[in-house]
Protein backbone atom coordinates (compact mmCIF):
# COMPACT_ATOMS: atom_id res chain seq x y z
CA UNK A 1 0.00 0.00 0.00
CA UNK A 2 1.53 3.36 -0.95
CA UNK A 3 -1.70 5.50 -0.47
CA UNK A 4 -0.43 7.86 1.87
CA UNK A 5 2.51 8.60 -0.54
CA UNK A 6 0.32 9.90 -2.89
CA UNK A 7 -0.91 13.00 -2.97
CA UNK A 8 -4.53 14.60 -2.86
CA UNK A 9 -5.38 17.57 -5.05
CA UNK A 10 -6.71 19.83 -2.62
CA UNK A 11 -9.03 21.06 -5.03
CA UNK A 12 -10.92 18.26 -6.51
CA UNK A 13 -10.05 16.04 -3.84
CA UNK A 14 -8.34 13.25 -6.36
CA UNK A 15 -5.51 11.07 -6.58
CA UNK A 16 -2.23 13.16 -8.49
CA UNK A 17 -0.45 10.78 -10.44
CA UNK A 18 3.41 11.74 -8.91
CA UNK A 19 4.93 9.97 -12.74
CA UNK A 20 3.19 12.58 -15.23
CA UNK A 21 5.43 15.01 -16.58
CA UNK A 22 5.28 18.40 -15.78
CA UNK A 23 3.43 20.28 -18.07
CA UNK A 24 0.86 17.58 -18.12
CA UNK A 25 -2.63 19.06 -17.16
CA UNK A 26 -3.48 16.20 -14.20
CA UNK A 27 0.33 16.72 -12.98
CA UNK A 28 0.66 18.32 -9.77
CA UNK A 29 1.09 21.86 -8.31
CA UNK A 30 1.39 23.78 -5.41
CA UNK A 31 -1.62 25.88 -4.73
CA UNK A 32 -1.58 28.97 -2.12
CA UNK A 33 -4.14 28.30 0.05
CA UNK A 34 -4.07 32.29 0.80
CA UNK A 35 -3.04 33.91 -2.54
CA UNK A 36 -0.12 35.50 -2.58
CA UNK A 37 -1.98 38.69 -3.80
CA UNK A 38 -4.11 38.49 -0.75
CA UNK A 39 -0.99 38.57 1.70
CA UNK A 40 -0.76 34.83 1.98
CA UNK A 41 3.15 33.56 2.76
CA UNK A 42 4.98 31.57 -0.39
CA UNK A 43 6.82 29.80 1.68
CA UNK A 44 4.92 28.55 4.62
CA UNK A 45 4.16 25.36 4.21
CA UNK A 46 1.04 26.24 5.95
CA UNK A 47 0.36 27.97 2.62
CA UNK A 48 0.06 25.61 -0.33
CA UNK A 49 -1.08 21.94 -0.92
CA UNK A 50 -0.90 20.14 -4.07
CA UNK A 51 -3.22 20.34 -6.67
CA UNK A 52 -3.96 19.39 -10.51
CA UNK A 53 -1.93 21.69 -12.80
CA UNK A 54 -5.94 21.91 -14.41
CA UNK A 55 -7.37 22.48 -11.24
CA UNK A 56 -4.98 24.86 -10.19
CA UNK A 57 -5.52 27.24 -13.58
CA UNK A 58 -9.03 27.03 -13.58
CA UNK A 59 -9.51 27.97 -9.81
CA UNK A 60 -6.65 31.02 -10.28
CA UNK A 61 -8.25 32.18 -13.71
CA UNK A 62 -11.55 33.23 -11.41
CA UNK A 63 -10.89 33.52 -8.15
CA UNK A 64 -13.97 34.24 -6.61
CA UNK A 65 -14.97 32.01 -3.58
CA UNK A 66 -16.27 29.28 -5.75
CA UNK A 67 -18.33 27.13 -3.56
CA UNK A 68 -18.53 23.50 -4.86
CA UNK A 69 -22.38 23.22 -3.95
CA UNK A 70 -24.84 20.85 -5.91
CA UNK A 71 -25.72 20.91 -9.18
CA UNK A 72 -22.19 21.87 -10.22
CA UNK A 73 -21.15 19.28 -12.90
CA UNK A 74 -18.07 20.80 -14.60
CA UNK A 75 -17.26 17.72 -16.81
ZN1 LIG B 1 -7.67 18.20 -8.95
Amino acid sequence: MRAQLEPVCGICGGPIDLSLPAGHKESWTLDHIIPLAQGGDPESPYNVRPAHMRCNSARGAGSRAVRATRGSRAW
